[in-house]
């Protein structure tokens, strides 16, 4: 089963895809996630990256495509969740060319769709672990004890892109560079969109009856 989750930034789509990685099993690919590994193994890539991800821009396509191509190539058989790839069309185009490549595809799109105030305070309330990746929030998914991971104790962290300022530009973004992407595979397929305002546990029970279904045609 090979999925790709769309949605603007603070969706929740970090959030939902480890909750589906715990039940089927998927490997889960956020390319936002392995830039921030790449960026702090200080790599080339990662290096390159960074200019662009601390203004809320996108990191250019030709990079991400191969970045992304290699995680994919790497993922065992049982499949895998895309989250936050691809974002542009160009992205979308060059993913289904390397897909066809080796006769596979893509099963299922699904789009978390979020109105931008509850996307703000989403994104500005997010703290996450910097040792295990594990993402809060300061009001919605509280950890036990303020501030430190459920996880491994570590003190949580604001990410940098994380601030009103860089929001503002991520979602105008968004908006220019990967809405497109959601008509993109309507119009070569079809898109099952989820309403994501709702809380987490809701949001999860519809991706998982969905998925179910899936699964099980
Ligand atoms: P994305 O991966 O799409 O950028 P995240 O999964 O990191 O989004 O979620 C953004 C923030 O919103 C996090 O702080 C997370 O804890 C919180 N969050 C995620 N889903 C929900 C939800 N359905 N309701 C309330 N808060 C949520
Ligand atoms: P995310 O963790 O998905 O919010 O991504 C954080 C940042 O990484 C984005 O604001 C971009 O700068 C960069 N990024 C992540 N995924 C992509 C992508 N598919 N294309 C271009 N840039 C990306």
């Amino acid at each position: 089963m090979r999925i790709v989750l769309l949605g603007a930034p603070g969706a929740g789509k970090g959030t939902q895809c480890k909750r589906i990685v715990e039940k089927y099993g998927f490997q889960h690919l956020s390319s936002g996630d392995i830039l921030r590994q790449e960026r702090a193994a200080e790599t080339d890539l990662g290096k390159k990256a960074q200019s662009y991800m601390d203004s809320g821009a996108l990191v250019p396509d030709e990079l991400i495509v191969e970045m992304m191509a290699g995680a994919i190539n790497k993922t065992p058989s049982a499949g895998f969740v895309l989250d936050g790839f691809p974002r542009t069309i160009n992205q979308a185009a060059e993913l289904g060319k390397s897909l066809d490549s080796s006769g596979k595809k893509i099963d299922a799109v699904v789009n978390l769709q979020v109105d931008d105030e509850i996307v703000a305070l989403r994104i500005t309330g997010r703290r996450s672990c910097p040792k295990c990746g594990a993402v809060y929030h300061i009001k919605n998914l509280k950890p036990k004890v303020e501030g430190v991971c459920d996880n491994d104790g570590t003190g949580l962290v604001q990410r940098p892109d994380d601030t009103l300022e860089v929001v503002k530009n991520r979602l105008e973004n968004y908006r220019k560079q990967t809405e497109p992407v959601v008509c993109y595979y309507k119009n070569n397929g079809s898109v099952q969109d989820i309403d994501a305002n709702k809380d987490a546990d809701e949001v999860t029970a519809l991706l998982f009856e969905m998925l179910d279904a899936l699964v099980s045609s």
